[in-house]
């Protein structure tokens, strides 16, 4: 399945201001890979789609902008909550040096790393755990997102981010911006954007 032209230009490129590597991120990680046969031809769409287990992958407009708020370098050593289909994953992958994913329901992360590895990704490492602890052998991260929302920004995230480094996650319905500082955090607001809820 060829990637349509629509899908960059309307949905991809106006989420991520441009940002000609995020660009090519999405091209290298074709949309339809991470859906169900039957739903093949909705995969360019800018809709959640089910994946199973009751989760979704997410509308590939949210993908990008949330990529776009992380700004990932080719350094970065990422963190995920919530693997889900693997889209997320593939695009950070895609983008910095290594990405760690965590999603605690096993058969959505067993099938996340049989297509990413079906997709060469060789800088991925999967685990089934509750995200809400974060992953603590490979801390401290210079990136973590999570893609479910939470009440409250999780503490364990916070403690295992770098100094310098952002947290980029829905909190309630928004979707909001930490940087852990020197001598604090700074917390923006990004859009409104709806999840499914983060399991504590
Ligand atoms: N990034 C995914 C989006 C999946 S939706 C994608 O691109 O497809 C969010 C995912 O978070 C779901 O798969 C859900 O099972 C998972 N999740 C929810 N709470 C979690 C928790 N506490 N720890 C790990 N994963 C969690």
């Amino acid at each position: 399945m060829k990637i349509p032209e629509y899908y960059i230009k309307k949905i991809v490129a106006p989420a991520c201001e441009n940002d000609e590597r995020i660009i090519s991120a999405f091209l290298k990680c074709p949309r339809n890979r991470f859906i169900d046969e039957a739903m093949q031809r909705l995969s360019f769409d800018d809709n959640a789609l089910p994946i199973g287990y009751g989760q979704t992958i997410s509308k590939p407009s949210t993908v990008a902008y949330m990529t776009y708020l992380l700004s990932v370098s080719e350094e970065d050593i990422v963190l995920e909550i919530g693997t889900g289909s693997g889209f997320q994953c593939g695009i950070l992958a895609s983008l910095a040096k290594f990405v760690y994913t965590v999603e605690r329901i096993p058969q959505l992360s067993y099938r996340a790393s049989l297509t990413l590895k079906k997709m060469h990704f060789k800088n991925i490492k999967f685990k089934v755990d509750n995200g809400h602890i974060g992953w603590e052998e490979f801390a401290p991260y210079d990136k973590i997102i999570a893609t479910a929302s939470s009440d409250e920004i999780p503490e364990n995230l916070l403690i295992q981010l770098k100094i310098g480094g952002r947290l980029v996650i829905p909190i309630k319905d928004r979707i909001k911006i930490i940087d852990k500082l020197e001598d604090g955090i700074d917390i923006k607001d990004g859009e409104n954007c709806r999840f499914v809820e983060f399991v504590k």
